[in-house]
């Protein structure tokens, strides 16, 4: 059972000094606080993780009906929340549920759009697995497109057989795509590529570009190469340790002359 607590740390109150799930307008405006954005405050501030909480307890502690936050419970899930109740676990009596893992509240800042049914949670999972990069052009998150400085890249979640055809959310169904590749949009004033152009390059190609790409085309996506991967590694460290390493490639590459 939860043990309700009357002795909150400054993080629980807004920035108007209210309990953050007692607070009816957000922070300087009179724009309604949400319920959905109380229920995620108070069970971030009262629930431990491992924790249980009762429907019961909830009602009291947030004046509202059963109803109500049966569907705000739902929506918690699609913000990182991993909520079991007693449908999921048997070893949880009727209307308990435990805090498995926190997910979004209000005090994090902006509530995250969630892309559907793919849960937040999911979505790390597939981001982190990718590298954070579109499998379809390879373009990194935050990075530039190729030739457009003032370009930035954001990643989305795709999936690889369309949901109305009968694919999944779940992980080995989605891959992560840069929003122009998963939103494809002609170009205005772009002049259509050419079969024979394009096969006019490919004709230069090594043999082992030839069988990269061909790999590509047919799997409708890149693979990233072991250089990808170790990019990625080496771009996940400090400014210091990335200079570091350019010059320590740099000697490498010396050495190999
Ligand atoms: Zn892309």
């Amino acid at each position: 059972m939860t043990a309700l607590r009357d002795d909150y740390p400054e993080g629980a109150y807004s920035p108007d000094g209210v309990l953050w799930w007692e607070q009816e307008f957000h922070s300087g405006t009179r724009q309604v606080f949400g319920g959905e954005q109380k229920l995620a405050a108070w069970l971030y501030w009262n629930v431990d993780e491992g924790s249980t909480f009762t429907m019961p307890v909830l009602r009291e502690a947030l004046d509202s009906e059963a109803e109500h936050l049966n569907r705000r419970l739902r929506s918690l899930r699609e913000l990182g929340w991993v909520l079991p109740s007693y449908q999921d676990d048997r070893t949880l009596g009727t209307g308990q549920y435990r805090v498995e893992a926190k997910g979004w509240w209000p005090g994090e800042g902006a509530r995250p759009r969630t892309g559907g049914a793919v849960s937040q949670r999911i979505r790390r999972v597939v981001f982190d697995r990718d590298g954070s990069r579109c499998v379809i052009c390879g373009v990194g998150s935050g990075e530039q497109y190729p030739g457009e400085p003032t370009s930035r890249a954001t990643m989305t979640i795709g999936h690889r057989i369309a949901q109305a055809l009968g694919g999944s959310d779940r992980p080995d169904n989605l891959r992560t795509e840069c929003s122009r590749c998963n939103e494809p949009r002609r170009e205005e004033g772009r002049r259509p590529e050419r079969f024979d152009e394009i096969f006019t390059e490919i004709r230069r190609f090594s043999r082992e570009d030839l069988r990269t790409l061909h790999q590509w085309v047919v799997d409708g996506q890149r693979s990233r190469s072991k250089v990808d991967e170790i990019y990625d590694r080496l771009r996940s460290l400090g400014h210091e340790e990335q200079r570091d390493a350019a010059s320590r490639i740099q000697e490498m590459l010396l050495g190999r002359a």
